[in-house]
């Protein structure tokens, strides 16, 4: 029995987590070789609320316990975002080494994108997730005093660096990919970039003698996201230029939505979380129209992760089915379903692809 941590969090995060749920009922229906047991755990800015904590003192070793943690999303108004951020989220990717970000970026039929120019696109992005620029080293000194400074420092380190450009050396060998794309700035950035040159340099040339790395600063890439998005396959990147560049890849292809992520700890000593990469979305929460499947496809990525590829492509391609069909769409894909409309489309989608999907 394979043991899921499920903690659906703040604003939106509860309403598509429900939907990610009633998917894998539904998988979990016709498929009795699917043994998953799910724990729901309330930890979130209501939580903080009233226990003065976003999560509980324990909670990294409960987690611990689990195969893997399927998570919403966190962010409120009560409640400072540093909070939540350092509180939250930051203990679980750092503690439990999650340092590969792994966020998909690709056109899907039945959405319009501007970008495609016809062309697909289908590239992912590996996000270094627990060094870098977001550390909490640093400093503010002499608050409300006219020399007032903070210092905030990157850490780099050569493990860090080289274990996330090995983990994208490695998908794309898996994938029989061609080419790996750094993003960096070691012409202004000179000591960290130039340190992430080098060992991506090195790790690369040590991989498959057919991966060709290209190395483009983050500014000029950027760029090139929007104008020629089909051009990159594996993208590899710093804490801080991957999330940039992650949210601008599910821009270019339809939008927060549809974007899953998947924080992973490969040696799979700790347990990795699978997260949408939108947040709280506030602005939407409580209506019951967000797009649920950003949350559905990163429960797909978890379930690849725990050894079930097959069921992991069933949801995927229930997905695809979905919106090429075009029938049932939320506002942010330019239609009118509900979160809970689009849960169901998807689940039906499922129950009609079994046959076809099955043994792929
Ligand atoms: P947070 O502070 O939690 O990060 P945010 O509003 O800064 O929240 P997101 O939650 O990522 O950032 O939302 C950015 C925009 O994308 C918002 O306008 C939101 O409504 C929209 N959005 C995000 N996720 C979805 C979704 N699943 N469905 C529809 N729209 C979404």
């Amino acid at each position: 029995m394979v043991k899921i941590a499920v903690i659906p969090g703040d604003g939106i995060g509860k309403e598509v987590m429900t939907e990610a749920l009633k998917v894998l009922e539904y998988l979990q229906r016709d498929d009795s070789s699917l043994q998953i047991d799910t724990t729901i755990f309330p930890w979130s800015s209501d939580y903080y609320v009233q226990h003065g904590r976003m999560m509980p003192k324990d909670a990294l070793t409960i987690l611990k316990s689990y195969d893997a943690i399927l998570f919403g999303a966190i962010g409120d108004a009560r409640v400072p975002d540093d909070v939540t951020v350092w509180e939250f989220i930051m203990p679980i990717r750092k503690q439990f080494q999650q340092y590969v970000n792994f966020r998909p970026v690709k056109s899907l039929k039945g959405v319009a994108s501007p970008l495609t120019n016809g062309k697909d696109i289908d590239m992912v992005i590996f996000r270094e997730n627990t060094e870098g620029e977001y550390s909490n080293s640093g400093g503010h000194i002499y608050q409300h005093q006219p020399q007032e400074m903070a210092i905030q420092n990157t850490i780099m380190t050569r493990l860090g660096v080289e274990k996330i450009v090995q983990a994208a050396c490695s998908y794309a060998s898996q994938y029989g990919k061609s080419k790996i794309t750094s993003a960096t700035k070691s012409n202004a950035i000179i000591h960290a970039m130039k340190f992430w040159d080098e060992h991506t340099k090195n790790i690369v040339a040590q991989a498959t003698p057919t991966l060709t790395l290209e190395s483009i600063y983050i500014d000029a890439l950027v760029a090139y996201f929007v104008e020629r998005p089909q051009d990159f396959q594996v993208v590899v990147a710093s804490n801080l230029f991957g999330d940039i560049l992650s949210d601008l890849g599910s821009a270019i292809v339809g939008g927060l939505g549809l974007s899953p992520s998947a924080n992973v700890n490969p040696e799979k000593e700790f347990p990795s979380m699978f997260e949408p990469v939108h947040g709280s979305a506030p602005d939407i929460a409580g209506k019951g129209i967000a797009n649920p499947i950003a949350q559905i496809w990163s429960l797909a990525l978890l379930l690849g992760h725990i050894g079930r590829p097959d069921a992991e492509k069933r949801v995927v391609r229930a997905i695809e089915a979905v919106l090429q069909e075009g029938a049932v769409k939320t506002a942010d894909i330019g239609g009118q379903a509900t979160t809970s409309q689009m849960g169901d489309a998807i689940c039906q989608a499922l129950v009609n692809k079994k046959h076809t999907a099955r043994g792929v």
